[in-house]
C-alpha cells in the first residue's frame, strides 16, 4: 500500500504499487502528457520506475513552475539524445564502438572508437541528424532491462566490447550486482546501450538537438590508451530553447575577451614576461583609466581618501596578518636579501631548510604582496585616532600577485597578478551598517552607468552550527543584518548563504549577468572582526578609552582585469564612447576635403577628445569599414558639401544609415557633453536617431 507523499504535501494512497507514470495521471491528463521522469525521495529516476513503498515523489517535467528550463528534464533529455546519436552514428558507421557518452551542463558528448575504420567529419553532422529525426519521429520507448551481473558480464564478452566491457567492471567496483540495459524500442531487437540510465520514456520526448563538434580524446584520459573521436551535441525540449542557445553561443564567441582584445590592440600577454601577467597596453590603458577615474571621483563624493602602498612587504607584516605561511601555495615564494642568502649559503644551509626557517621567521625576506590590506592597516596604525574621525577610508588601485596554477590562466579572468578596486573602511562597530550601505551604492552607481543592470548579490553568513568564527556573536548579528538590510536596498535580486562567511565576518558577493545571460563573479564587500586583532588596532572613544575598530575590506568589482574582461564582452569591444580608446575618427572623402577635415581633428583634441584623421587615400567606403572594424563610436565623415556649410556627417557605430548632418560646433560640443556625462546625453540623441 504505498502511500505517495507529492511535493505539495499532499499524500496520495494506493492499494497496489503504481508506476510514477501512473502517479502522474491520476493527478491529471495534462502531467502525464509533460511529465519526462520522476524524483523518488530525491533521485532522479525512470518514469516507469515502480513504486511499492512509501516514498516522497515529484514527477520531472521540462518547464519549471517558476519559469525556465528543469535542470532534471535536461538531463533526461540530453543523456537520451546521446543514445539516439550513438545509434544514428552506429546504422551510419557499423564499424565504430561505443565508449561513454555522459551528459553534461549545456549538451552531451559520446566517445566512439574508429579503431582504423573511417573517422567522421563535421560533414557527416547533416547525415547524423537527419537520421537522429527518423529516431525520434518513431518514438521508440527506452525500456530498461536488468540482468545479474555474471550473466551480464558474459553477454558483454560475447558481445567483444573491451570499452563495455571495462564500463561493467567498474560498475561492479562499484557495488552494482546487477547490470542495465536501456533498448531504445524493443529488448532483442532494437538498438541498445549497456546504461544505468535514467531516461526520458520515449525518443519523441527528445523536442530539439543537435550535434556541435568534434574533439579528439583518449580512452580514460590516457594517452598511452585507445585514441577515441568526442562527438559533441545538445538537446533541448523545444526548437525555441535550442534557438536561444546556439544564439548565446554563437555570441559568446564573437564576445570573447582573449580575441577582441587582440582585435581591438586592448591587452597583450607575453610569454617574455611571464603567463598571467596582464600587459595593457595603450588602448586598453584608456579603457581602464577612464574607469578608475570614474571609480576614483565617486570615492571623493564618498568621503575616500586615497593611498600608494608599495608591492612587497616585509614577510612579518605577512606574519601578523596571517597570509604566511598560511597561504604559502597561492603566493609568489618569499624574496631574500643578498647579504642573507650569502650568509646562508656559507652556513650550507638547503632549501628545505631555508623553507623551514622562513616560516619559523628565523630569516627575514619579503613578500610580493598578496592582500593590500596589512599595508592600509599600518597605514590607519601610523597616527592615533579619534572617534570624531572615524570612519576612515583608505583607497587604492592596489596590484597583488597570486600563484595560479598554470592550468587555470587565461585572458583576464585568471591572473597572476591583478590591481583590485580596493579599499579598507575602518569604522566604530555603529558606522558598519551604513558602511556597508554607502559601498552598495557605488556598486549601484556604477554598474547602472554602464548598462549592466542584471546583477544579483549573494550575503554570505554564518554558520549556525560551527564555533570558527571570531569575534562577538553580538556584533555578528548586527553586521549579518547590515549586509542584509544593504542588500535590500539594492533592489536586486539576493540570497543568503549560511556557511559562507569567512571566520572573521559575514561579507556580500556580487554576481553580475552580461548581455548575453552569462554570469559573472566579480568582487566583494567583507566584514572583519580579525585583523583590528591581529594588529591591536585602537581608536580613542568618547569615554577616553581604547576602542577596537571594525574593518571592511571592499574591492567591488574585483579586479581591473577581470572587470575589463567582462566588460569586453559585455560590450563586445564595442565601448560606450566614454570609454573607447578612440572615440571619434574623422574620414575626409577627397584631398578636396582635407583642409576642413584636419580642421575638424584639431578643434575635436582641443576639446579633449581622443580624435584619429584617416588621411588614406582609400575611397570612403573603405574608410568607414576600417573604423567600424576597430568599433569607434563615431566617424565624421567630411565632403566638399560639409566644408562649404562648416557641417559634419554623423555615422555612429552600430547604426547602418548615416544619423545625418550636425553643425561643427555642434558635433564638438555634443561630443565633448557625451564624454562628460558619460553617455546620459548623447550625439545620437541630439540628432534625433
Ligand atoms: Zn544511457
Ligand atoms: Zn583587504
Amino acid at each position: 500500500m504505498p502511500r505517495i507523499t507529492l511535493p505539495d504535501g499532499t499524500v496520495k494512497e494506493f492499494a497496489a504499487p503504481v508506476t510514477a507514470a501512473e502517479v502522474a495521471a491520476s493527478i491529471g491528463a495534462g502531467l502525464a502528457k509533460a511529465a519526462v521522469g520522476a524524483k523518488v525521495d530525491g533521485e532522479l529516476r525512470d518514469l516507469s520506475t515502480v513504486l511499492d513503498r512509501d516514498c516522497a515523489l515529484a514527477i520531472v517535467t521540462p518547464k519549471k513552475r517558476e519559469g525556465g528550463a528543469d535542470a532534471d528534464a535536461l538531463f533526461l533529455i540530453r543523456h537520451s539524445t546521446a543514445h539516439v546519436m550513438a545509434e544514428a552514428i552506429q546504422r551510419l558507421f557499423p564499424h565504430v564502438k561505443l565508449v561513454y557518452g555522459p551528459p553534461l551542463e549545456t549538451g552531451f558528448y559520446y566517445d566512439i572508437s574508429f579503431e582504423g575504420g573511417k573517422a567522421i567529419s563535421t560533414d557527416d553532422f547533416p547525415a547524423i541528424e537527419a537520421e537522429m529525426a527518423r529516431i525520434v519521429a518513431e518514438n521508440r520507448p527506452f525500456t530498461r532491462y536488468e540482468l545479474p551481473a555474471a550473466k551480464g558480464m558474459e553477454k558483454l564478452r560475447a558481445e567483444g566490447s573491451k570499452f563495455k566491457v571495462d564500463n561493467a567492471e567498474r560498475a561492479q567496483e562499484a557495488g552494482s550486482t546487477t547490470l542495465s540495459w536501456y533498448a531504445t524500442g524493443a529488448p532483442g531487437t532494437d538498438w541498445e546501450d549497456l546504461c544505468r540510465g535514467p531516461h526520458v520514456p520515449a525518443t519523441g520526448k527528445i523536442g530539439a538537438f543537435k550535434v556541435t563538434s568534434l574533439a579528439s580524446s583518449y580512452w580514460k584520459g590516457d594517452e598511452k590508451l585507445d585514441r577515441l573521436t568526442r562527438v559533441y551535441g545538445t538537446a533541448f525540449a523545444t526548437k525555441e530553447e535550442l534557438a536561444a542557445h546556439l544564439t548565446q553561443l554563437d555570441e559568446a564567441k564573437k564576445r570573447d575577451h582573449r580575441v577582441l582584445g587582440k582585435q581591438l590592440r586592448l591587452f597583450h600577454i607575453d610569454e617574455m614576461v611571464g603567463q598571467g601577467l596582464i600587459l595593457w597596453t595603450p588602448n586598453g590603458s584608456i579603457v581602464r583609466q577612464e574607469l578608475q577615474n570614474f571609480i576614483s571621483e565617486e570615492l571623493r563624493k564618498q568621503g575616500y581618501t586615497q593611498v600608494f602602498t608599495p608591492h612587497i612587504g616585509k614577510l612579518d607584516l605577512y606574519r601578523t596578518s596571517g597570509h604566511f605561511p598560511y597561504y604559502r601555495e597561492s603566493q609568489y615564494p618569499p624574496v631574500i636579501e643578498h647579504d642573507q642568502l650569502a650568509s646562508l649559503a656559507k652556513e650550507g644551509c638547503t632549501c628545505g631548510e631555508l623553507a623551514n626557517r622562513l616560516e619559523k621567521g628565523e630569516i627575514d625576506g619579503y613578500l610580493l604582496k598578496p592582500m593590500n590590506c596589512p599595508h592600509h592597516i599600518r597605514i590607519f596604525a601610523s597616527s592615533p585616532h579619534s572617534y570624531r574621525d572615524m570612519p576612515v577610508r583608505l583607497s587604492e588601485f592596489g596590484t597583488v600577485y597570486r600563484w595560479e596554477q598554470s592550468g587555470e590562466i587565461g585572458g583576464m579572468t585568471r591572473v597572476r597578478g591583478f590591481t583590485q578596486d580596493d579599499a579598507h573602511l575602518f569604522c566604530r562597530e555603529d558606522q558598519v551598517a551604513d558602511e556597508l550601505l554607502g559601498c552598495l551604492s557605488l556598486v549601484k552607481l556604477i554598474f547602472g552607468t554602464l548598462g549592466m543592470n542584471d546583477y544579483r548579490v549573494r550575503v554570505g553568513l554564518r554558520d549556525p552550527d560551527s564555533a570558527k568564527y571570531v569575534g562577538d556573536p553580538k556584533n555578528w548579528d548586527k553586521a549579518e543584518e547590515a549586509c542584509r538590510t544593504a542588500a535590500r536596498t539594492l533592489g536586486v535580486p539576493f540570497s543568503e548563504e549560511p556557511g559562507e562567511a569567512a571566520f572573521y565576518g559575514p561579507k556580500i558577493d556580487f554576481v553580475v549577468k552580461d548581455v548575453i545571460g552569462r554570469s559573472w563573479q566579480l568582487g566583494t564587500v567583507q566584514v572583519d572582526y580579525n585583523l583590528p586583532v591581529r594588529f591591536d588596532l585602537s581608536y580613542i572613544g568618547a569615554d577616553n578609552q581604547h576602542h577596537r575598530p571594525v574593518m571592511i575590506h571592499r574591492a567591488p568589482f574585483g579586479s581591473m582585469e577581470r572587470f575589463v574582461g567582462c566588460l569586453i564582452e559585455h560590450f563586445a569591444g564595442a565601448f560606450p564612447l566614454w570609454l573607447a580608446p578612440e572615440q571619434v575618427r574623422v574620414l575626409p572623402i577627397s584631398e578636396k576635403s582635407a583642409d576642413y577635415a584636419r580642421e575638424l581633428h584639431a578643434a575635436l583634441k582641443a576639446a579633449g577628445l581622443r580624435a584619429s584623421l584617416d588621411e588614406s587615400n582609400d575611397r570612403i567606403q573603405g574608410k568607414i569599414k576600417d573604423a567600424s572594424d576597430m568599433k569607434v563610436p563615431y566617424c565624421a565623415v567630411v565632403g566638399p558639401r560639409d566644408a562649404e556649410g562648416r557641417k559634419v556627417s554623423v555615422r555612429a557605430f552600430g547604426t547602418e544609415a548615416n544619423l545625418g548632418e550636425i553643425g561643427f560646433d555642434a558635433f564638438v560640443d555634443g561630443l565633448v557633453r557625451e564624454y562628460r556625462t558619460r553617455g546620459a546625453e548623447t550625439v545620437k540623441a541630439t540628432m534625433g536617431k
